[in-house]
């Protein structure tokens, strides 16, 4: 069954969106397969961010703290990113978790991966086998 990797990310956890968006995603009908509360260096942060590397605001990209999930569905990976929405949260539609409950990109409260590739490397980046259910 697909999985993607959810990660709820510094600014979420302490605006306290932790259980809000965990609804969202149970309401919807996925399975929640893999959950931890992680604290990764900074490197460890710019590897899960390196195809961002040549960008400006890369050095910026620390997950200081993060709320991490897989989850599991049908269409998850892509039906995930519906549920977040648009990375800017000026963009993203309301009903949308980004569009809901965040205003600016630096602080767009949730990831998701963004396909099947990504959700496979990002899963086996964050969680060892033995840790999903
Ligand atoms: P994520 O990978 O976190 O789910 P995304 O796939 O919607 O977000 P990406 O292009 O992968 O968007 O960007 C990763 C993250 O980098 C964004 O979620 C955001 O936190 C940050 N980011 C993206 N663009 C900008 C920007 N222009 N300025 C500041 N931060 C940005
Ligand atoms: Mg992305």
């Amino acid at each position: 069954m697909e999985r993607t990797f959810i990660a709820i990310k510094p600014d979420g956890v302490q605006r306290g969106l932790i259980s809000e968006i965990v609804s969202r995603f149970e309401r919807k009908g996925f399975k929640l397969v893999g959950i931890k509360v992680v604290v990764p260096s900074k490197d460890f942060a710019q590897k899960h961010y390196h195809v961002l590397m040549e960008r400006p605001f890369f050095n910026g990209l620390a997950l200081v703290l993060l709320f991490a999930m897989v989850w599991e569905g049908e269409g998850v990976i892509r039906y995930g990113r519906k549920l977040i929405g648009a990375t800017d949260p000026q963009k993203s539609e309301p009903g949308t978790i980004r569009g809901d409950l965040a205003v600016v990109v630096g602080r767009n409260i949730i990831h998701g991966s963004d396909g099947p590739e990504t959700a496979k490397d990002e899963i086996n980046l964050w969680f060892k086998p033995q840790e999903l259910v």
